[in-house]
C-alpha cells in the first residue's frame, strides 16, 4: 500500500493511502460502512482514511473513530464545576480527519481556529485499539488496547461552555478541524512498563509547565472507559479513546509552543499559528 505523508509542518499531516479500497483492505472486518457493497459498484469519490503512524516502524494504524471521555481527572472536574464523586464517565467524539500527525522532534504549526477567542489545550493519554466488542469486562478491556500515544484535546473553550449553556451539542468546541494533534503510536509491547497505568502527564506553553499530574489519578481508568464506552457502543478495531486531561487547562494564543510529555513517549510539539 503506498503510503505518502505530508510535511510534519504543514497545517495536516494525515496520511493518505489509496482510497476506497486501502482504506477498505485497512479496516476489513471492521464495520460495512467502508465497503463497497457489490464489487461492481465504483465509488463516485474517494474519501481520505486517516492513518497515525507506529513509532520505529513502517506501519500506520488506520483511524475509525475518536472517543474522548468527560471530566477524568477529580481536580479537572472540579474546575470545570462538576461534582466528581458523582458524576458517571460521558464521552463525546471527534472526527477521525481532526486527527493532526506530529512527528516526533518537530513542532508541528497549528492553526488557531475561526471563531474562538479562547482556546485552549488539554493534555491526555490516548489508547488505541485493535480489537472490539461490546460489553466488555473492565478485567478484560486492556486486551484490546493496541498502544498508546500522547494527544491535545484541543477545545474551543467558549464556544463549548456556550453550547453548554444553551444545552446544545458541544461540536463546535471540541469537534472540529485539527483538533485532535496526537504523536506515534507505541505498541503495548515496546512500552517498559507495559499498559499505562500511572506516570507523569504534563504540558507546558513557552517553557512554562501548565499541567502536571499522574494518569493514576484519572477517575475512570483506561479499562474502564473501554468497558463502559462498549455498553453504549460496539467497539472495533481502529477506535481510539482520548483518555481525560488533569487539570489547569488554560489558553494559547498565537506564537504559543505547546510541548506533552507522557512518561516513556517523545513529546509532542506544536506552535500555535
Ligand atoms: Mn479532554
Amino acid at each position: 500500500m503506498a503510503i505518502e505523508t505530508t510535511k510534519a509542518t504543514r497545517r495536516t499531516a494525515l496520511l493518505k493511502a489509496g482510497g476506497v479500497t486501502a482504506a477498505a483492505a485497512a479496516l476489513s472486518g471492521c464495520g460495512s460502512t467502508s465497503r463497497l457493497p457489490d464489487s461492481r459498484q465504483k465509488s463516485v469519490l474517494q474519501v481520505q482514511q486517516t492513518f497515525i503512524p507506529v513509532a520505529n516502524s513502517e506501519l500506520v494504524f488506520p483511524v475509525r473513530r475518536i472517543y474522548c471521555i468527560g471530566r477524568n481527572y477529580r481536580a479537572h472536574a472540579i474546575e470545570m464545576g462538576s461534582n466528581p464523586d458523582r458524576e458517571p464517565p460521558f464521552f463525546f467524539q471527534k472526527p477521525t480527519d481532526a486527527i493532526q500527525y506530529v512527528a516526533p522532534g518537530t513542532i508541528a504549526d497549528h492553526t488557531y481556529p475561526p471563531l474562538t477567542k479562547n482556546y485552549h489545550y488539554e493534555v491526555e493519554l490516548v489508547a488505541a485499539l485493535h480489537k472490539g466488542g461490546r460489553n466488555i469486562p473492565a478485567a478484560d478491556a486492556l486486551g484490546l488496547v493496541y498502544g498508546y500515544a500522547v494527544g491535545l484535546d484541543m477545545t474551543r473553550r467558549d464556544l463549548q461552555r456556550a453550547m453548554g449553556d444553551q444545552k446544545k451539542p458541544w461540536e463546535i468546541g471540541k469537534s472540529f478541524d485539527r483538533s485532535a494533534p496526537i504523536g506515534p503510536l507505541h505498541p503495548v509491547a515496546s512500552l517498559s512498563g507495559g499498559h499505562y497505568q500511572k506516570g507523569e502527564i504534563s504540558l507546558s506553553v513557552n517553557g512554562t509547565t501548565k499541567q502536571r499530574a499522574d494518569l493514576s489519578m484519572m477517575i475512570w481508568s483506561v479499562a474502564e472507559q473501554i468497558a463502559n464506552l462498549s455498553q453504549a457502543f460496539e467497539l472495533y478495531p481502529g477506535d481510539i479513546i482520548y483518555s481525560g486531561t488533569p487539570e489547569n487547562v488554560g489558553p494559547v494564543v498565537v506564537g504559543d509552543v505547546v510541548v506533552c510529555n507522557i512518561v516513556g513517549l517523545p513529546s509532542m510539539s506544536i506552535r500555535i499559528v
